[in-house]
């Protein structure tokens, strides 16, 4: 105890002390909450020419006491905890057992689901089989899955990274690169990602008709898909202005609020139905 020196101090601060009680009590809520059933995946369309191509699944926690709990709030603690590992499969399952039950349908049939990935996930050895496993145990079709990875996980281990990815692609999963732009970008190993798409990053779509440099981000990250071969997307579109500017640089596929924000399942689907699209 005597080698903590000051730093003993401050675990007797009372704030420090309530906001590690609190994190204490969050984690122990998450766990009891995913055997409950407190968590539900709900779905953010993306559309491209006037059309919805797919959807993005995006994690709520129900939260008996505190109501609905921001995903920014639990995924950090779930990530330092490990309590991710069974929480992003249970998104897995979540996402298969989605996409098979549209499978058969005329309309949602064609849908891509776009599943969060986080870095610890991404990282365990058994990660590929998880996929694969919750694919097969719900009979989804491997072409209607994605899985949106950040760049700063695929850097960790570059070979270990491809041989994944590239297992994963065999079955024909999907990959799109999400908060493109915020992180270390590194071109050189992004050439060597069998990537399929890359998502402009809502910080930049954000400011895109104020801000010039935004604009040129925006513009850069289109052309820089375009030359690697890549499908590109904009998140964060709120505005028929920011719309417009997106389509002026020619990229065509967005999701954002001005369509509609993540929605619970049956909402979706009528949306999907009966939607009208900016
Ligand atoms: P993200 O992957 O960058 O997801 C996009 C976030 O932007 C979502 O926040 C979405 O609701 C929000 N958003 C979408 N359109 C608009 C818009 O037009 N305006 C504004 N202001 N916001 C918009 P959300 O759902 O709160 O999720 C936050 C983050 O939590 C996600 O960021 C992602 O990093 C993480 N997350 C969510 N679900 C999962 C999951 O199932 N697994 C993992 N590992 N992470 C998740
Ligand atoms: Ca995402
Ligand atoms: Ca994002
Ligand atoms: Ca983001």
């Amino acid at each position: 105890a005597k080698s903590l020196g000051r730093n003993a101090i401050c675990f007797f601060d009372p704030q420090l002390q309530s906001a590690l009680l609190e994190r204490r009590t969050l984690e122990h809520d998450m766990r009891s909450g995913l055997q409950t059933g407190q968590f539900e995946l709900f779905y953010q369309p993306q559309v491209e020419m006037g059309r919805v191509i797919g959807a993005e699944a995006l994690l709520r926690w129900k939260h008996p006491q505190k109501g609905h709990v921001p995903p920014a709030q639990f995924i950090p603690l779930a990530e330092e905890t490990g309590f991710i590992l069974p929480l992003g499969d249970w998104v897995l399952q979540a996402a298969c057992h989605q996409l098979a039950r549209w499978a058969n349908h005329p309309r949602f049939g064609q849908l891509v689901l776009s599943v969060n990935v986080s870095p610890r996930q991404f990282h365990q050895s058994g990660f590929v089989d998880q996929v694969l496993k919750a694919l097969a145990e719900h009979g989804a079709d491997a072409h209607r899955l994605k899985l949106e990875l950040t760049e700063g996980m695929l850097v960790a281990d570059v070979d270990d990274t491809i041989a994944k990815m590239a297992r994963l692609k065999s079955y024909g999963i999907g990959f799109s690169l999400d908060d493109f732009g915020t992180g270390y970008s590194s071109l050189a190993y992004l050439k060597r990602l069998p990537l399929d798409q890359l998502k402009i990053d809502r910080s930049f779509v954000r400011d895109v008709l104020t801000d010039p440099n935004d604009a040129a981000i925006a513009r850069t990250i289109v052309a820089l898909a375009k030359s690697l071969g890549l499908h590109v997307i904009a998140e964060g579109v709120e505005t028929q202005a920011q719309c417009r500017f997106l389509e002026g640089v020619r990229c065509y596929a967005w999701q954002g609020y001005l369509m509609s924000p993540p929605l619970p399942v049956l909402e979706f689907e009528r949306l999907v139905t009966n939607g009208n699209v900016p």
